[in-house]
């Protein structure tokens, strides 16, 4: 590959990052969910960095805020991630994406490095799970996997209609095929993110090259006894709903825990809702969701098979009734070789140290997988944490990453301008 490094200016990704994290609910650092006020002033904020690097900058009908650079049709380049963050997160996951990809179009325009291909910037539209069965909302519209009638049914956390919501970022939800891509409308999409765990830093590597991006799946359980008095009911007459959620938390540990599948899946209890929820009354009713994630199919559905197995067992024993209705079922999705091996030739040209790695977290990138080939470049984040405060990861590596990125970049474009 024979193109000049970027020079990404370190001190302009670093202030903006910092500006960025001043959005925030001032109680909660670093909080800015999606529709909230601060994620809107964010936006505004935003739109304005995009429109002053020269972007033609506009929000399409689902939400999803995009700078163009470059003039004419065909296919696009497209850059992103998103700026909304879970509550009491970090100022990095999804956020070097976006302000990465800006550094890069504003160094490609002062450089006068002109791509053949249009250059896109999106910052997607609630990618943190705010809506519950449709985030990550942005990517999902632009990869044709949300309807209208999804939209009209969903309302944001505070109350507020979410087609009212997208409305007041500058959507249209009316409108929403609009947002939609079709295979062949995006030559590639490239996502710089945060690994947001270790192994990058415990390897000592610059940059991760994303192998597979694996699939979330998650589950809405109830478990229903008896409320009782807990001092009149003895042992032997109890249908404690929580002391059999109890045991199936800890039967989804073990499922994501068997040896042979330790390394590549991981299963959660997040959420737990306990009825009535008195010091005195022996829980009659529980609802929980749980969580498994793998980067290995078949691991994931003998994952699956094993919840479901335990939770039969336990409400059986116990005299539960039991329900698990699986809510989001997706498979891991593989990264194009062709695209790692674009990105690895770049780290490698760079002199920046990459390794490969999955990634078990999920990003925007998964969701536009089957409308685009997609690459992912993680940068290490101090003690592998995120979706916390604590969350940081050096200027440094930011600042890596996004020249390995853009060097891909100008890598798939040099390509198609050579098989036009
Ligand atoms: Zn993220």
């Amino acid at each position: 590959m024979n193109h000049p490094p970027l020079n990404v200016n370190r001190e302009r990704l670093d202030a903006d990052i910092r500006r960025l994290a001043e959005f925030t609910d001032p109680n909660l650092p670093y909080t800015r969910r999606a529709f909230s006020p601060e994620y809107a002033a964010a936006r505004e904020w935003l739109a304005e960095r995009f429109r002053d690097a020269g972007l033609d900058t506009r929000v399409d009908a689902a939400g999803n805020l995009i700078g163009r650079l470059g003039a004419g049709g065909g296919p696009v380049l497209m850059l992103g991630s998103h700026i909304d963050t879970v509550e009491a997160g970090g100022r990095f996951d999804g956020v070097v994406g976006v302000l990465g990809a800006l550094e890069i179009a504003r160094r490609l325009r002062e450089s006068g490095a002109a791509l053949a291909r249009p250059l896109e910037i999106v910052d997607f539209v609630c990618e943190e799970p705010t809506i519950v069965d449709l985030s990550p909302l942005g990517s999902r519209v632009m990869a044709g996997d949300v309807t209208a009638e999804m939209i009209a049914a969903a309302a944001v956390p505070s109350g507020e209609p979410l087609g009212e919501a997208i409305a007041r970022l500058g959507g249209d939800p009316a409108r929403l095929h609009e947002a939609r891509r079709k295979p062949g409308e995006t030559l590639a999409y490239l996502e710089l993110h945060i690994e947001q765990g270790p192994v990058l830093e415990r390897a000592g590597a610059d940059v991760g090259i994303v192998t597979v991006i694996a699939a979330p799946c998650r589950a809405v359980v109830s478990l229903t006894g008896v409320a009782d008095h807990a001092g009149a009911t003895s042992m032997a007459d109890r249908r404690d709903a929580l002391a059999g959620a109890a045991e199936l938390i800890l039967a989804v540990e073990r499922a994501a825990s068997a040896p042979d599948l330790a390394q590549e899946s991981v299963g959660t209890v997040g959420f737990l809702r306990v009825s009535p929820n008195m010091v005195n009354v022996i829980p009659g009713r529980v609802d929980l969701t749980v969580e498994a994630r793998s980067t290995q199919s078949e691991a994931l559905l003998w994952a699956r098979e094993e919840i479901e197995r335990s939770l039969r067992e336990i409400a059986a024993r116990r005299g539960l009734d039991a329900t698990l209705e699986w809510r989001h079922l997706e498979e891991p999705v593989p990264i194009p070789v062709e695209m790692q091996d674009v990105i690895a030739e770049s780290a490698t040209d760079l002199r920046i140290r990459a390794m490969r790695l999955p990634s078990r977290a999920s990003h925007d990138a998964a969701r536009l997988a089957p409308v685009a080939p997609v690459g992912m470049v993680f940068i290490p984040c101090k003690d592998g944490r995120s979706h916390c405060p604590e969350e940081w990861a050096e200027t440094d590596d930011v600042a890596a990453g996004a020249e390995v990125l853009a060097r891909a970049l100008l890598e798939l474009d040099a390509q198609s301008r050579a098989v036009r």
